[in-house]
């Protein structure tokens, strides 16, 4: 086992913050998996399950055992009248399986294309996009427990997925270890286009609609609203959209007609936080290194010479902005470590 020490996470996150983690590892296999969170108890340190980076953020160097997890491989485990069930391990890239899927014609996850990080991370988040998340294919899990090292297959109900959401965000967080995800994928194409940006584009495209053409466009939407990651450092969405009252949603409304809107769970409304960001004037701000870009206002970034600091100065600042100006409280989407 190669626990290395003091290791700069810079090229291990994706919005490249200048921090440390006192021990690191790269697992690859489970023998070394068991290791490492072995190592890990034995010394009472910290423990940072790391995929590829792309949702976390860091407000100071990480004072215990980075475990990056690079499993690969993938095996199709069962076929059914209507689907082939796929295990893929965890440290796979989700965009790569993706493309994998579709050129095997294994339907399902052409809305999902080119969601950065790996599959070991999607059920954290349930990972979700043009009107499909994780939860529609998803078959089970397998994770090994932190503390007993034991394997439990989760199946989806085990998961309590929701929106952007799971039991691995919730009671069962910093628990377990995903080490490979089994997927329901159709065998015959099942078209999802109902999300608005999707339908209009292929609306005006006006082609028979296929899986192909569903991947297509929703790489060609994502790649001209959302900045490389590999070329501008972030994270994404940096924002949840938030969930008010009915009857805050009506006050606002008086003063902001054209609010963006949908309907939230529970009867209640889901706001657009990037149009929030984009009403204050803020869309284009920066300030030491870290803005919001012009692109798109839910997006931050890092020009290469932010810190830790700049970072939660520019949060403390759009969420006061936003709070003062709609009464609305932003929380933050990546998950802050240490
Ligand atoms: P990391 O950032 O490494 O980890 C995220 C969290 O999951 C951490 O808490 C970590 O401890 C935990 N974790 C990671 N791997 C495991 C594991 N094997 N076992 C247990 N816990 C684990 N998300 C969406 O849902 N939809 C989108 O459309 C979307 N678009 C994005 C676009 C951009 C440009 C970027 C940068 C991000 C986007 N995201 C999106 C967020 C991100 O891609 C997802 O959350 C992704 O699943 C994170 O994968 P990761 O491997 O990078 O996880
Ligand atoms: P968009 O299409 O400009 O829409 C803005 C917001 O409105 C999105 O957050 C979306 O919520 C919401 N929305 C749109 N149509 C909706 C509907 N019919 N019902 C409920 N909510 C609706 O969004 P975008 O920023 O370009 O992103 C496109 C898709 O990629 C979205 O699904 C988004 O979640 C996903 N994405 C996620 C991240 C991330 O880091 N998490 C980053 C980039 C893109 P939803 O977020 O609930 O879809």
């Amino acid at each position: 086992m190669q626990i290395q020490e003091n290791i700069s996470l810079i090229t291990f996150h994706t919005f490249k913050l200048p921090v440390n983690a006192q021990y690191f590892i790269k697992v690859d296999t489970l023998d070394v998996l068991k290791d490492a969170l072995s190592f890990a108890k034995q010394n009472a340190l910290r423990i940072l399950v790391l995929g590829e980076g792309s949702n976390v953020i860091f407000c100071d160097n990480f004072p215990g055992l980075v475990i990056k997890i690079a499993l690969q491989g993938q095996t199709l485990v069962a076929e059914t009248e209507q689907y082939y069930q796929l295990k893929a391990n965890a440290g796979e890239n989700w965009h790569n399986l993706v493309c994998d899927c579709l050129r095997k014609n294994y339907f399902g996850l052409e809305n999902l294309t080119l969601i950065p990080g790996t599959v070991g991370a999607a059920p954290v988040q349930n990972i979700g996009a043009y009107g499909v998340e994780l939860a529609d294919v998803f078959h089970s899990l397998t994770a090994v427990h932190r503390e007993t090292l034991e394997s439990i297959v989760f199946s989806k109900s085990d998961c309590q997925f929701g929106y952007r959401d799971s039991v691995f965000k919730q009671q069962l967080r910093e628990q377990f270890v995903i080490t490979s995800v089994t997927l329901n994928l159709y065998k015959d194409p099942v078209l999802e286009t109902s999300y608005a940006g999707l339908n209009k584009k292929l609306r005006e495209l006006n082609q028979t609609i296929t899986p192909k053409l569903i991947f297509e466009v929703v790489s060609q939407l994502r790649q001209q609203k959302l900045p490389d990651p590999q070329v501008l450092a972030n994270v994404g969405s940096f924002f949840k959209n938030p969930i008010i009252s009915v009857e805050q949603f009506a006050r606002l409304s008086v003063n902001y007609p054209d609010m963006s809107h949908f309907r939230g769970p529970s009867g209640q409304v889901k706001i657009s936080a990037a149009w929030l960001i984009e009403k204050s004037g803020l869309k284009g701000y920066e300030k030491n290194h870290v803005s919001i870009t012009k692109q798109h206002a839910l997006v931050l970034a890092n020009d290469g010479k932010a810190t830790p600091k700049s970072l939660f100065e520019m949060i403390d600042y759009i969420q006061t902005t936003i709070l003062e100006k709609f009464q609305i409280s932003l929380e933050v989407e990546p998950f802050i470590y240490p």
